[in-house]
C-alpha cells in the first residue's frame, strides 16, 4: 500500500505545469520550469553573449565526457536527433568507407536507412527487435569481409530499451583494427561513456535526452584528429561536422541560424544536471524510476520485454495483456487522463507499449504510473496483466 508520505512525495520534483501531463516518452521529455523559464529572453545569434553560451554549451558536453587526454571536441548541430545522427555519419565516414551496423531496432534501422541515402557502403548485422550485437559477430564479420573499415552501433536501442553492450563491441573493433561510432543519443548524460574508458571515433546525442533540455539540436563529440580529416567528406552543406567546427572554433558562431532558445534551456539543463550531482547521480535516478516502475508493472501482472541483464534505465518495453478487455488506444486515453503520456512499442512480432524512466520526475511520479495503470485495468475490466504465451516464448530467445 502507499503510505501518505509516498503520496505526497510527488511534488518533490513538481508537476509538470499546471495541469500538463508528464511525457513517459524518451525526448521529448518533461523538463525543469527552469529550463523552459530560460526561453523567455531574445538572443542575437551573432551577439558576443550568444557566443559566450555556445563556448559554454561545448565545454559543458566536453566535462562530462571523461577526455583527461583532451582528445575530443563538440560540435553542436541544428536539427532533431536525426540531423545530427546523419551529419555524424556524413562527415566522418570517408566516401571509400565500408560500415558494418549493428542493428536492433529502429534507430539502427534508420542508420541503414541513412547510409543506403548518402550512398556509403554498408552491411548490416541485423538482430531483429530486441536482441544484442556481440564481439564476436563483429569479429566474424570483419573476418569475413575485411573492406569493413567502420563499425556503427546504438548505445541505448531506444525502440526496445536494450542497453546494447558497447564497451565489447569498442574493444573488437579497435582489436581489428576498425573504427567506431556511437548513436549514444538516449544514453548520453545518463549512463557512463567515458573517452579515457571507451574507444571510439565520434558519439552522437540531442538537447532533449538525458540532459533534459528542450528539442532543437544535437551535438557530436568527436575526436579531433577525425574532425580534421573529414574536410570534403559530407554529402550535404547544412549537416557538415568539419565545416560547423571550423567556423565555430574560428568565430564562436554557428554557421546558419542557431536554436537560440533552446541553448539558452540548454545550458540551465546543464546546470541542474551539475547540481543533481553529475551523470552518475542522473542515472542513479533514472534506474530508481525504472525499479519502481518494473516493480509495480508485475505486481500487477505485466512482465517486461528484456531480462534484467539487458534492461536499460532509459525506456521500459511491456507486453501488452492478453486479456480481450485490453485495448491499447483506450488505456492510452486512461493514463492521458491521468495526466500520464505513454508510448507506443514498436516490435514488430508481439504487441508492446514503452514507458520512459527519464525527464523531470522521480520514483514517487513512477509510483502514480503504476496506480494510474492499476485504475486504467479496472476500468477496462482487465482481470489479468499477463502476456499471451506467444510473448513469453519470444522472451525465452533471449535467454538463449
Ligand atoms: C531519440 C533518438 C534518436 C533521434 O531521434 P529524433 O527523433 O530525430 O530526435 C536517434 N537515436 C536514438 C537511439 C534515439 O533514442
Amino acid at each position: 500500500m502507499e503510505n501518505e508520505s509516498d503520496r505526497a512525495g510527488i511534488s518533490s520534483i513538481g508537476r509538470p505545469y499546471m495541469g500538463d501531463p508528464y511525457l513517459l516518452t524518451p525526448g521529448p521529455l518533461t523538463t525543469a520550469y527552469s529550463v523552459r523559464e530560460k526561453m523567455l529572453r531574445d538572443w542575437g545569434s551573432w551577439d558576443s553573449d550568444f557566443r559566450e553560451m555556445t563556448r559554454q554549451l561545448r565545454s559543458g558536453i566536453l566535462s562530462l565526457i571523461g577526455d583527461s587526454k583532451d582528445e575530443f571536441d563538440c560540435v553542436p548541430m541544428q536539427g532533431s536527433g536525426t540531423f545530427a545522427v546523419e551529419a555524424m555519419l556524413g562527415s566522418l565516414l570517408p566516401r571509400e568507407s565500408k560500415t558494418l551496423v549493428l542493428s536492433n531496432g529502429a534507430y539502427g534501422q534508420r542508420t541503414v536507412q541513412t547510409l543506403a541515402r548518402i550512398g556509403r557502403d554498408h552491411v548490416v548485422i541485423d538482430k531483429g527487435d530486441y536482441l544484442p550485437p556481440r564481439g564476436h559477430e563483429v569479429l566474424d564479420a570483419i573476418e569475413k569481409d575485411p573492406a569493413i573499415t567502420h563499425v556503427v552501433v546504438v548505445h541505448c536501442e531506444t525502440s526496445s530499451g536494450i542497453l546494447n553492450p558497447i564497451d565489447e563491441i569498442s574493444e573488437t573493433t579497435y582489436s581489428m583494427g576498425r573504427k567506431l561510432l556511437i548513436d549514444s543519443m538516449s544514453a548520453f548524460g545518463a549512463l557512463p561513456l567515458e573517452m579515457d574508458n571507451i574507444r571510439c571515433e565520434a558519439f552522437v546525442s540531442s538537447a532533449n535526452k538525458c540532459i533534459e533540455g528542450v528539442p532543437g539540436f544535437g551535438f557530436i563529440v568527436a575526436r579531433k584528429s577525425a574532425l580534421e580529416a573529414a574536410k570534403d567528406n559530407c554529402h550535404s552543406l547544412s549537416l557538415d561536422v568539419h565545416d560547423q567546427w571550423v567556423v565555430m572554433e574560428k568565430t564562436g558562431q554557428w554557421r546558419y541560424t542557431p536554436p537560440t532558445h533552446v541553448v539558452a534551456a540548454f545550458l540551465e539543463a546543464l546546470e541542474q544536471h551539475c547540481q543533481e550531482g553529475g551523470i552518475a547521480a542522473r542515472g542513479a535516478r533514472y534506474t530508481k524510476n525504472r525499479d519502481v516502475l518494473v516493480d509495480g508493472m508485475r505486481r500487477l501482472g505485466f512482465e517486461t520485454l528484456l531480462t534484467e541483464h539487458w534492461l536499460s534505465p532509459i525506456i521500459v518495453t511491456f507486453f501488452n495483456p492478453a486479456d480481450p478487455a485490453f485495448s491499447f488506444d483506450r488505456f492510452y486515453q486512461l493514463m492521458k487522463e491521468s495526466g500520464f503520456i505513454i508510448y507506443p512499442g514498436k516490435l514488430t512480432v508481439v504487441d508492446s507499449f514503452r514507458i520512459g524512466c527519464i525527464g523531470q520526475m522521480d520514483e514517487h511520479v513512477m509510483r502514480e504510473v503504476v496506480l494510474a495503470t492499476e485504475s486504467a485495468l479496472k476500468k477496462m475490466g482487465v482481470a489479468s496483466a499477463q502476456p499471451p504465451q506467444s510473448a513469453l516464448s519470444e522472451r525465452r530467445k533471449l535467454a538463449a
